[in-house]
């Protein structure tokens, strides 16, 4: 897994921002800190970057898990260590809804519903985003369990798309939301969530949250 956290047992010599006993969420992805992304403090981007449970690395879900400091963050005294194993995926959201403008009364189509704890701080970021009333969550994946999951957490509506064009996969989002969605959010790494992303959107905004090598707009 690499959504964690943890209570500090050793530290390095130089470390000076953690103390043993701390309570730490651990960010997952190591940068390189030297590329140009890096550089420009846009590091969740590094195509260098060291990922908890991507092979080679290891994941956290570990007794014991060695992790840079400047990469943990404590936890204040009112987040257990349960609440803060969520805080990754809470960000990831919460860095998406920013970049795509998600606020109150937006239409967000999210495509791929496998991330669970992604997709539901998704859902809680959209629906918090501003003003009280909730965002209208729209889903696609090709998996119908994990559509029950989003339609059972929050997910206004949900479509299957295995074996439908992108085109004709837009038009019955389009139909059955009454309009196109404001964002896409692309949580699957598919080609295909790229594509219907510019189909089903009236004006182009796709926000990207899975890493595909083939994307060319990685937010
Ligand atoms: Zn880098």
């Amino acid at each position: 897994g690499h959504e964690g956290a943890g209570t500090v047992v050793k530290i390095g010599s130089k470390v000076e921002n953690l103390k043993v006993g701390d309570r730490v969420a651990i960010e997952p992805g190591v940068p390189c800190l030297r590329c140009r992304v890096c550089r420009e403090g846009r590091y969740n981007l590094c195509p260098g970057m060291q990922f908890c449970a991507t092979p080679p690395v290891h994941g956290n879900l570990s007794r014991l898990f060695r992790h840079p400091a400047a990469f943990c963050h404590r936890l204040p005294d009112n987040v257990d260590l349960e609440q803060g194993a969520l805080v990754e995926p809470l960000a990831v959201a919460v860095h998406a809804c920013r970049r795509g403008g998600v606020k109150a009364g937006s239409l967000v189509l999210v495509c791929g519903a496998g991330k669970k704890l992604l997709v539901l701080a998704l859902f809680a970021t959209a629906a918090g985003g501003g003003g009280g009333a909730a965002a209208a969550e729209y889903i696609g994946d090709i998996d119908d369990d994990r559509l029950a999951f989003a339609k059972d957490n929050g997910a206004d509506y949900v479509i299957n798309v295995r074996g439908l064009e992108e085109p004709i996969a837009a038009q019955q989002i389009v139909s059955a939301a009454g309009g196109s969605p404001d964002v896409t959010i692309e949580c699957s790494g598919s080609d295909y969530s790229m594509t219907l992303g510019i189909h089903v959107n009236m004006f182009l905004f796709i926000d990207l949250v899975e890493m595909n090598p083939y994307c060319v707009i990685w937010l």
